[in-house]
């Protein structure tokens, strides 16, 4: 690759300084991030988070704890328990750590505005280094999360070149594998805000074109 090995480090402290400079934390309940490194006790095994946000399109943000930060990989459509069904997701900036707990609105006229719900969490586990496998392009992993459970891998198809990085997520075959999307196992109220904020997309859609 063209990356040096040790730029993770150099890498994360850029995109948490974008992260920064898109947002205005007075005016947004979003976390700023933390000047040092989290002060949150060292668990034994990092975290993952799937948040649904509702911006002006909706998608699912997945992240994966390494290093002390939140990487993140943003899909159109959530993940899905089929093993080998191929669900996209493009490699974004990372966030802080604390962004994990985050579930609220993002005020109009902010970055990313719109509603984020928290679809699932848990600890994940990769198989070997982390940071190398994305910096491959392959990362196998194990979930345990509420939902989201067992194998799942994360296979790069298109290098950055002006474009964001495109992955593909997809489960691994095991007994964690099912015959659902995640959509299906969303909680009663995260299909009510799911269905609530198309209708507002729509509504908009209409408006629009009048
Ligand atoms: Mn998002």
């Amino acid at each position: 690759g063209c990356e040096e090995a040790g730029g993770e480090e150099e890498e994360i402290r850029l995109t948490l300084k974008r992260y920064r400079e898109k947002r205005r934390f007075d005016a947004t309940p979003e976390p700023a991030p933390r000047s040092k490194k989290p002060s949150r006790p060292r668990r034994k095994a990092p975290i993952f988070v799937v948040q649904l946000h509702h911006a002006g399109r909706r998608h699912d943000d997945f992240r994966l704890e390494v290093d002390g930060a939140l990487r993140r990989w943003a899909g159109p459509k959530g993940p899905s328990l089929r093993p080998g069904e191929k669900r996209l997701a493009v490699e974004v900036e990372d966030h802080p750590l604390d962004y994990a707990d985050f579930a609220g609105d993002i005020p109009e006229g902010h970055y990313g505005a719109g509603h984020v719900d928290i679809f699932d969490r848990g600890t994940w586990e990769p198989v070997g280094d982390p940071a190398d496998g994305i910096r491959r392009g392959k990362l196998d992993f194990q979930l345990d999360g509420d939902h989201l459970r067992g194998g799942w891998k994360l296979v790069r198809t298109q290098l950055k070149g002006g474009g964001k990085p495109q992955w593909l997520l997809l489960k691994r075959d095991d007994d964690e594998a099912r015959d659902a999307e995640a959509d299906d196992l969303m909680p009663e109220s995260l299909q009510r805000s799911t269905r609530a904020d198309e209708l507002k997309r729509a509504a908009r859609k209409q408006a629009a074109a009048r």
